[in-house]
């Protein structure tokens, strides 16, 4: 199949069914999800994009052949990477995300009135044009008047702040292609100068049953920048093997990223969210004990 612009590299529908194939990245299994109909095929400057129409998870955007995000279960993802960051600022008022090009993370960054300015920086305007088409619920988070978009490599336009923002989150990609930079200390630098005192972070930090060299190196370089570094996960059926973690980092000392700095009342967290409360926020952070003891070990 090819694209708008030339032939596409990572493209696995067959027999009316996507494949998430990687080899490098969960070498021997593969999501499936049927398919209804294929709605976007372009391959960008940056990467393979591709949105479809599933049976059963809504529409699906996919990245170099990987499932980025599903209308049916992307507010696990979402709503996690966001206020696992947002409940540990006291009162978070300029707020960055570096890549999130669907929208989602925005739109649950606007939830909290103290946001006074929601800065996204994508790299591809593709994905961002692609989401605000076919994935409405997500590209929402585009229309509020808080937001500002720029397109750009996030490393490059981190450089650019110095103390500006109380909360960065960085909803990226995988290792693999335009995103690997932000998987690096020079980038956990980048985002630690960019904050501000009591500055919070949080990264797309992969997956206990398929990362966990990545994830213990994660955590090294992260400890290195600041003074409280852990990592934290989600489940999300249509990620490999249903959970993917986030780096949740900390620039004040006594902050304890696992337990949320302020709350919402009950009624309210069901008014606001339909994953994240306040008592899945602390246990996000409980690993099973294989994964607690091999992120100790050296
Ligand atoms: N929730 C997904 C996940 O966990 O894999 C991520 C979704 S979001 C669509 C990923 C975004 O990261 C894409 O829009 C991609 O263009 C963006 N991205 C990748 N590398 C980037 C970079 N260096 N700077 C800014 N955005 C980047």
């Amino acid at each position: 199949m090819s694209g708008e612009s030339g032939e596409l590299t990572h493209y696995t529908i067959k027999d009316g069914w996507f494949r998430e194939i990687s080899d490098e990245l969960w070498p021997g299994q593969a999501m499936t999800l049927r398919v209804n109909q294929i709605l976007h095929v372009e391959k960008s400057k940056y990467q393979d994009v591709l949105v479809f129409e599933s049976s059963n998870y809504g529409n699906v955007l996919v990245l170099d052949g990987v499932i980025q995000a599903t209308e049916r279960d992307e507010f696990a993802y979402q709503e996690m990477i966001t206020h696992l960051a947002m409940f540990n600022h006291a009162n978070p008022k300029r707020v960055l995300v570096i890549g999130g090009g669907d929208g989602g993370v925005l739109r649950e960054i606007v939830k909290h009135e103290s946001v006074e300015e929601a800065i996204l920086c994508d790299i591809d305007e593709c994905v961002i044009r692609v989401s605000k088409k076919y994935l409405p619920s997500m590209a929402v988070g585009f229309q509020h008047p808080k937001v500002k978009v720029f397109v750009e490599d996030g490393f490059k336009f981190l450089a650019a702040y110095k103390n500006y923002f109380d909360v960065i989150i960085t909803d990226s990609s995988d290792p693999e292609g335009p995103a690997e930079s932000l998987f690096q200390k020079p980038y956990y630098e980048l985002l630690n100068d960019a904050l501000t005192e009591k500055g919070v972070i949080t990264t797309q930090a992969e997956n206990i049953w398929l990362h966990m060299p990545l994830i213990r190196d994660l955590k090294k370089a992260c400890s290195e920048v600041f003074p409280v570094a852990e990592y934290a996960y989600t489940t999300i059926p249509t990620y490999p093997s249903g959970q993917i973690g986030f780096m949740v980092c900390s620039k004040d000392a006594d902050c304890k990223v696992d337990t949320p700095t302020r709350v919402t009342d009950p009624e309210k967290e069901k008014e606001l969210f339909r994953y994240y409360n306040a008592a899945i926020h602390r246990a996000a952070f409980v690993l099973p004990t294989w994964a607690r003891t091999f992120l100790s070990s050296k």
